[in-house]
């Protein structure tokens, strides 16, 4: 017998069928009919019948999904993450191999809401995307829409969807149709698969009245409903709960319900158009995020001039904070080459665009309120102007990238970075934002 064969377990309670998995120590596991695994500990098996044989890593089965040809057309791009997973009987891992016809097979019910055109143009787990495969995508959206498209899912990893819904919110400029991007925290192998609700809501949400890109996931750790969340306001809040994305410093866009049923929590949205959508996707590499924390090191930053970067995130304290030395009277034992401003000087000086952004990710920064962040903000480290930004710092970061990309005259990019673009930077903080 080997993983991936189907099988009965006896033991002296029960007899339970299913397929086998890689061994776990003393256990025999077998992945139910319903998705979930199942331990038994060896010392109870009476008996292990094989049924049939498996085929180790199998291929789903998917039937032709009869298209309706009335009903409003969605282009579905697959690039992998956990909703386009197999199980590998072999290691009892999963892998992310699904076309995209096989991610549709485990929703088939979506064919009853769009007409689907399917898309592959690569598969990777999100932690390996880089700024090509964003290009890439940018483009054919942006193909997708202007010839005759409705809406635009976008399937992807969960671990880095705010990234991607962050770029593509500025790559795609006069976005006119709803782009929702759509992810699972659990492989379809699994009875807690969320894929399925995070897909039929996204496709409702992609046949209503929005322009703009969304994440469009779980709302709460239930099969209740999904929230759609602007792409410029969204983050990764969890490593394994089904609702693990939530909006950041403003409410959802939307509460989206399987049937349908789409209830507007923020107006703050443009509308479907007839606009043409433009790819401005060029984008600046040398842009990183360094983080502050105490004790860390600020000559990191020499290391990002030698190499030759074009701008730098500071993701520092609170409303803004770097280290340096002089937060009081006699400032502890505060070793002054620990400062961070005369690095973020040199960088500026060099000609680097520094932007700060908070590692509390909720809230504004503000330079003014103490004196060691009037001195970095004195450094001319863009903390927004009137506006100070509450701009998440993957997306300030994504900003700069793309900011760079369009123009290298470092006044033309702070006056690029300081301006709300995509939402990013919002004009009022609204309480109930809070922890949503
Ligand atoms: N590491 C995976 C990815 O981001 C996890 C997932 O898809 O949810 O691609």
């Amino acid at each position: 017998m080997k993983p991936g064969d189907h099988v009965q377990v006896k033991t002296k309670k029960e007899t339970i069928k299913g397929i086998l998995m890689p061994q776990q120590g003393s256990f025999v596991v077998i992945k139910l009919k319903n998705g979930y695994n199942m331990g038994i500990d060896k010392k109870k098996v009476v008996k292990i019948k094989k049924i049939k044989s498996g085929k180790g890593i199998g291929k789903i089965k998917t039937k032709k999904v009869k298209q309706k040809k009335d009903l409003p057309k969605v282009t579905f791009i697959a690039t992998g993450g956990t909703i386009g997973t197999h199980v590998d009987y072999k290691t009892g891992g999963v892998f992310m191999c699904r076309t995209p016809e096989e991610i549709l097979a485990t929703t088939p019910k979506l064919a009853n809401i769009i007409n689907i055109k399917t898309l592959s143009p690569f598969t990777t787990a999100s932690e390996d995307m880089s700024i090509d495969n964003y290009k890439k995508l940018a483009k054919l959206i942006a193909d997708e829409l202007n010839s005759g498209a409705q809406g635009v899912i976008l399937t992807h990893g969960t671990d880095t969807l705010h990234y991607t819904s962050a770029v593509l919110s500025f790559m795609l400029e006069d976005l006119n149709k709803p782009v929702a991007v759509v992810g699972a925290q659990r492989s379809p192998d699994r009875g807690s698969f969320d894929g399925k609700m995070n897909l039929i809501c996204a496709a409702h949400f992609c046949k209503s009245d929005f322009a703009g890109v969304a994440i469009v996931m779980h709302g709460s750790s239930s099969d209740e409903f999904c929230y759609a969340i602007r792409g410029t306001k969204c983050r990764k809040m969890h490593t394994s709960r089904r609702d693990a994305f939530r909006p950041i410093n403003e409410l959802p866009l939307a509460k989206i319900w399987t049937d349908g049923k789409i209830k507007i929590i923020n107006e703050n949205f443009d509308k479907r158009s007839d606009k043409k959508v433009v790819a401005k996707t060029k984008f600046e590499k040398k842009v990183a995020i360094v983080k502050v924390f105490p004790g860390s090191d600020p000559s990191i930053i020499d290391w990002y001039i030698k190499n030759g970067y074009k701008g730098l995130v500071i993701e520092g304290t609170a409303l803004g904070h770097v280290p340096t030395g002089e937060s009081g009277t006699k400032a502890g034992k505060f070793n002054k080459k620990m400062s961070w401003i005369p690095y973020i000087k040199k960088a500026i000086d060099k000609g680097l665009v520094v932007v700060m952004a908070s590692t509390t990710l909720y809230g504004r920064i503000h330079p003014f309120v103490y004196r060691n962040l009037r001195l970095a903000h004195d450094t001319g480290m863009i903390y927004g102007e009137k506006l100070p930004s509450d701009m998440l710092p993957e997306v300030a970061y994504v900003k700069l990238g793309w900011v760079l990309g369009q123009t290298k005259d470092c006044e033309k990019a702070k006056e690029m970075m300081i301006k709300n673009l995509r939402g990013e930077i919002t004009k009022r903080s609204d309480a109930k934002s809070f922890l949503f």
